[in-house]
């Protein structure tokens, strides 16, 4: 869905322009990244105004909605991008889900706003500790992730260091010669 999300064409119908994978970057943030669409509609009406011009980004996943808001937070970071690279006011997104086949309209609010801030900070005090957090497998996050192809983190669930590995032999070897 991201492939035929970013590789379609750039188009312009109806007073709204479409443009696929659009690369974005926040200063403020320390993030940057790439938008699946974002939409440049003329005068249209939003949940809150109408404006001449309005900037709806919208993001495809494969998956369904999830009980956490990552999606809602990587959206947000992404309208948080936008809006300091072209100084509009984006108050809405859209996410959409391939396996329901479901809609779902955010609204970039003062929670959401902050949520990703400081996911994005989180984030950065990631990156400064030089630690990669264990791939811990879930059903519920995992199953939906689009990244379990990189991250794998079925392959590590027994993967508990050379030590382990080399304890367990011991064991083995010992029970074979008893
Ligand atoms: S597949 Fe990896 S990145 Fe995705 S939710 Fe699971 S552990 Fe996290």
């Amino acid at each position: 869905m991201h492939e035929r999300a970013h590789d379609g064409p750039d188009k312009t119908k109806a007073g709204v322009r479409v443009v696929r994978g659009l690369d974005v970057k926040s200063e403020a943030l320390g993030l940057s990244g790439q938008c699946d669409v974002v939409e440049f509609h003329q005068q249209v009406e939003t949940h809150f105004a109408t404006s001449d011009l309005s900037v709806l980004p919208i993001d495809y996943k494969r998956g369904k909605p999830k009980a956490h808001r990552a999606d809602e937070v990587q959206l947000c970071a992404q309208a948080l991008c936008l809006e300091e690279m072209l100084g509009e006011s984006i108050p809405e997104g859209r996410l959409f889900y391939g396996q329901t086949r479901r809609r779902m309209d955010v609204i970039f609010d003062e929670e959401l706003r902050a949520l990703t801030a400081e996911s994005a900070r989180w984030l950065h005090e990631l990156i400064d500790s030089r630690e990669t957090p264990p791939a811990v497998y879930e059903a519920r996050n995992c199953d939906a992730c689009s990244l379990i192809e990189l991250c794998r983190p079925n392959a590590m669930r027994f993967q508990k260091g050379v030590a382990a590995w080399f304890e367990r032999q011991l064991i083995s070897n010992e029970k074979a010669t008893v």
